[in-house]
């Protein structure tokens, strides 16, 4: 689809699109991962590998077979590198750098770099606030008030990569909002990786598939993740999963085969999205 048609249709999303959410959001702290690892091994699992809890669901109700693409499988000391990544030290700070409204007010960096996209509400705010709940000293806030201007957030993690933070589409935004997304994901030359957040307690909804379309047209290797898995019961989430994987598999080119279901609630999935974050940036060499 051209560009100008998916700017045309977002405009109008985002002038239906309900003006909701608050000013400020302040981040808090996790679970370190030694207590994690305490963990009884059922709810390890469950924390660290939320496919496989839904896949054992799956085989227990139907035989029927894989959803679980462990195409990224880890070992946990590579998990547990990656939350040393994630946690700020002495030697390595995690900082808020800058934002910025246009691609030529971006920080001009060298480092990898991997961004994060989606619908406002999808629960953005609150998993970059779980990324980041190891180092105490980040302080992320998000302006959310409907009718400022959205910014793209700049965060440097350590020497190893810049996290973005992409304004959410859905409110009344600038009228140059889809232009700054898609100019950023177009033109950024460092960008490694997107990640495209989709309640899995809602599924792929209309704007969500215009950032896809996006995404494809970009010829963008990107990443579906899959917010707020505790929201739902088991057996829903399942559907919900197996639904969206069955599009993934079918609808799209650049879209990592496997999804990143996470809870910014209980964590779980979150330790394993650290993990592929530092894999595909390189930082676990
Ligand atoms: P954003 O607009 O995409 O940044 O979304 P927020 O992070 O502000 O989340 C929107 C709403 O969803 C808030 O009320 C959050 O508390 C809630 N939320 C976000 N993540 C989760 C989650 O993992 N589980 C649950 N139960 N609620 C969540």
């Amino acid at each position: 689809m051209a560009a100008a048609r998916l700017r045309h249709r977002m405009g109008r999303l985002l002038e239906r699109a309900p003006a909701l959410g608050p000013w400020l959001r302040v981040y808090s702290t996790s679970p370190a991962f030694a207590e994690v690892l305490r963990l009884p091994q059922k709810q390890l699992t469950k924390v660290l590998y939320p496919l496989r809890e839904l896949q054992q669901r799956l085989v227990a109700d139907s035989g029927q077979g894989l959803i679980e693409q462990r195409l990224f499988d880890p070992s946990l000391e590579d998990i547990g590198r990656a939350e040393s990544i994630f946690a700020a030290t002495a030697r390595s700070r995690i900082e808020y750098l800058s934002s910025a409204v246009r691609l030529d007010h971006a920080p001009s960096l060298q480092q990898p770099e991997v961004c994060f996209i989606g619908r406002s509400n999808v629960g953005k705010s609150s998993l970059i606030k779980a990324l980041f709940a190891l180092a105490s000293d980040v302080e992320v806030r998000i302006s959310k008030k409907p009718g400022h201007t959205k910014k793209m957030n700049f965060f440097k993690v350590g020497k190893h990569f810049t996290l973005v933070d992409m304004p959410g589409y859905g409110y009344r935004a600038p009228e140059d909002f889809v232009d700054m997304v898609e100019a950023y994901l177009k033109e950024r030359n460092n960008l490694k990786r997107t990640f495209l957040l989709v309640d899995s307690a809602v599924g792929i909804t209309k704007l969500d598939n215009i950032a896809i379309e996006m995404c494809e047209e970009f010829a963008l290797p990107y990443v579906m993740v899959l917010t707020k898995i505790d929201k739902s019961s088991k057996g829903y989430l399942l559907k919900q999963v197996l639904q969206i994987q069955k599009f993934v598999n079918t609808q799209t080119q650049g879209c990592f085969p496997q999804l990143f279901p996470i809870s910014a609630v209980t964590y779980s999935g979150v330790h394993l999205l650290k993990c592929f974050i530092a894999e595909i940036t390189g930082s676990l060499k």
